[in-house]
């Protein structure tokens, strides 16, 4: 199993719009897909449709008391699509284990299980993780191969971005070497807006072949999606954010075979 973490520390960035759409489109692709909600907003779970009501084992399950991956994990309406809930409860988690020996650590081991041919054992996990560098998003890191970030085209979007790569350079020496970064996707992107383009000429420069060509658009049905527990790929498949993020799961895939052999 590949696991991928969608991680920024900005808020409001597109990271559970990313992990929610890029995770359908790998489902419909045939990859065994599995969506890791590990924010306690919960924004993932409740954009795929799962109602507080039916997240009876959760991500803080998997994470605080070690509940196996088969447990957490529920099916949605999206075939090959799984997904392991948030609620609330999950912003607990830190406090939990504070007092845990290796408490970066959990979720790694947490999936290692599913990653050995399990009953559920999947292709590839998404990991959504909450907007800061907190234990959740270390936990996210650490047990990830890859990370995948979302960067909104706007003034402070470079400077979030190098505290964001201190923090892998610092998992990848402290306690996952294998992490690589899978890339950069820009998001909300407005053709008319001129800082927008700048902003994206500026990350370009910087980051060269780690930017993905795709680009993800400014568009309302994005953003409408989750309203009705849709990803935007079945809300509206045709619509310009759904095919942009069908086009970066393309170019996601093209990377991933590099990713597995260097992990
Ligand atoms: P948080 O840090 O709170 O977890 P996030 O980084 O996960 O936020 P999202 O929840 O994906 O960000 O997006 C923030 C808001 O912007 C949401 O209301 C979402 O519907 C909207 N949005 C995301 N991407 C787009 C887009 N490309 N076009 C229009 N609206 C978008
Ligand atoms: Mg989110």
């Amino acid at each position: 199993m590949i696991t991928v973490a969608i991680a920024n520390q900005k808020g409001g960035v597109g990271k559970t719009t990313t992990a929610i759409n890029i995770a359908t489109a790998m489902a419909a692709t045939g990859w065994k897909t599995l969506l890791l909600d590990l924010d306690p907003q919960g924004n993932a779970s409740t954009g795929l449709g799962v109602a507080s009501s039916a997240r009876k084992t959760t991500s803080f399950d998997l994470l605080v008391d070690q509940v196996g991956l088969d447990s957490c994990a529920q099916a949605t309406e999206i075939p090959n699509l799984d997904i392991v809930p948030a609620t609330q409860d999950l912003s607990g988690a830190e406090v939990e284990l504070v007092a845990v020996e290796d408490r970066s650590h959990r979720l790694k081991s947490a999936l290692a299980g599913s990653a050995h041919g399990g009953p559920s054992s999947y292709d590839i996990c998404f990991i959504d993780c909450p907007p800061s560098l907190g234990l959740l998003t270390l936990n996210a890191l650490g047990a990830a191969d890859s990370l995948l970030v979302p960067l909104q085209c706007e003034f402070f979007a470079l400077e979030g971005l190098s505290q964001l790569l201190q923090t892998v350079e610092r998992v990848q020496e402290r306690f996952n070497p294998d992490l690589g970064i899978l890339g950069v996707v820009l998001t909300m992107f407005d053709r008319r807006n001129r800082l927008t383009d700048q902003v994206a000429d500026d990350v370009r420069d910087c980051l060269g072949k780690l930017v993905f060509d795709s680009v993800i658009p400014r568009n309302v049905r994005l953003s409408e999606a989750p309203s009705h527990g849709l990803p935007a790929l079945v809300y509206d498949h045709q619509c310009a954010g759904s095919r942009a993020y069908i086009a970066l799961a393309r170019e996601l895939i093209e990377r991933l075979p590099q990713e597995r052999e260097a992990a």
